[in-house]
């Protein structure tokens, strides 16, 4: 077992490809709290020191509950938000100039109704971004736009370009906010839960066009869900985000089939799976925390059925459990003392069951079980 350092941790470079084109290094964001009871100086812990690489034409997918910092992640690589620490390089150099930046790094946002204007037509919202950035005009802007069509399956081009918003289907939206981000001719897409909107049946055609775009042009995906099974599917690399932090990352069907953190084996555990005969055996307890007041130590001590005394204390270092594979748990820690291993006790730990069906807001049950099962049943 190897401790790995910060700055090494949780690099997405296990089975996707090559070079990082976008990494972060210590990514941390703090939101200001101006609620009328909070004390002064308060902030929300969004995201914690996350380190992160995505590979060319490699997938990685960032998986959490709802508030795990997901969406904040991938609005800081986005630079649409400043980070509280940390830097993001492109190339491994600092972000250059922001228009510079915006072609090499698009944003797909998890609601195509709302980020489409509805009163222009597909025609407008792909030839907008080509005549602002100079990269079409003319003859050949209608060129271009039948071609970003033809990318993104939306045939005959001419039928599909003189439509509105209102007149698509919830794929075909999001397949045209698809074309508009390869508008820009990006390197880097970022997806915030992209199908998680869309009607279980037409969610894998657009994992499977995600898929295609990074075969056939070598685009780095970063792709952001709640749903560990379609992350199974899509990506080449998982890391799971809990309570702002990257606690597991690896090779998606190992970290699905073999996960090392409590965490990841409660949230697998937790899926719908017709195979499974008998109810999960492994039981978590309680909420997520308030990341106002984050718990010390290990964030997910509170609700971890193999919670220690230390894991209240000290937060665990990243540990590569497989090659490319690492959990930051203690249980993988050697040496720890018999004082620090003893297990915890309290009554952050008598909460409902994690994987008990329960109304509780932010509790990963229900949230569960509106999760696809097709696209994640088996790897391609
Ligand atoms: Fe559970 Fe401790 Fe591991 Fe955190 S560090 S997941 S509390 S065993």
């Amino acid at each position: 077992m190897t401790i790995i350092p910060l700055d090494r941790a949780h690099t997405a470079n296990g089975a996707g490809g090559g070079q990082p084109v976008l990494a972060a290094r210590g990514l941390t964001k703090h939101f200001p709290v101006h609620a009328h009871r909070s004390p002064r100086g308060a902030v929300v812990h969004a995201v914690e020191d996350v380190t992160l690489a995505l590979p060319s034409a490699g997938i990685t997918a960032v998986v959490g509950e709802s508030g795990s910092g997901k969406s904040t992640l991938a609005r800081l690589l986005a630079q649409l938000i400043k980070p509280t620490a940390g830097t993001v390089l492109l190339d491994g150099a600092a972000v250059p100039g922001r228009q510079r930046y915006a072609r090499q790094v698009q944003l797909v946002l998890q609601d195509p109704f709302s980020s489409l204007n509805p009163v222009h037509n597909v025609r407008y919202h792909l030839a907008r971004p080509l005549r602002v950035h100079g990269l079409a005009s003319g003859a050949s802007l209608d060129a271009q736009i039948a071609e970003l069509l033809g990318r993104v399956a939306l045939t005959p081009a001419d039928q599909f370009a003189v439509k509105y918003p209102h007149e698509l289907s919830g794929g075909q939206r999001q397949r045209v906010a698809i074309a508009r981000a390869l508008a820009m001719r990006p390197r880097v897409l970022l997806a915030d839960e992209p199908v998680s909107m869309l009607d279980v049946s037409i969610r894998l055609g657009v994992l499977n066009l995600l898929a295609g775009l990074r075969e056939r042009e070598g685009l780095a995906i970063l792709y952001v869900t709640h749903d560990i099974a379609s992350a199974r599917y899509l990506s080449d690399v998982i890391a799971v985000m809990y309570a702002g932090q990257i606690i597991e990352s690896g090779p998606a069907a190992q970290v699905t089939d073999a996960p090392a953190h409590p965490y990841t084996q409660l949230l697998l555990s937790a899926a719908p799976d017709p195979d499974r005969a008998q109810p999960p055996s492994l039981r978590g307890r309680g909420a997520p925390p308030n990341l106002i007041r984050p718990p010390a130590g290990c964030r997910f001590h509170p609700r971890c059925p193999f919670a220690m005394t230390v894991c209240a204390e000290e937060r665990p270092m990243a540990i590569e459990v497989a090659p490319g594979h690492s959990s930051a748990c203690w249980l993988h820690a050697p040496g720890l003392t018999a004082a620090q291993s003893r297990p915890l006790t309290g009554p952050a730990l008598t909460g409902p069951a994690l994987n008990e069906p329960t109304s509780a807001p932010g509790d990963l049950a229900p949230q569960e079980t509106h999760r696809p099962q097709g696209p994640g049943e088996e790897k391609r």
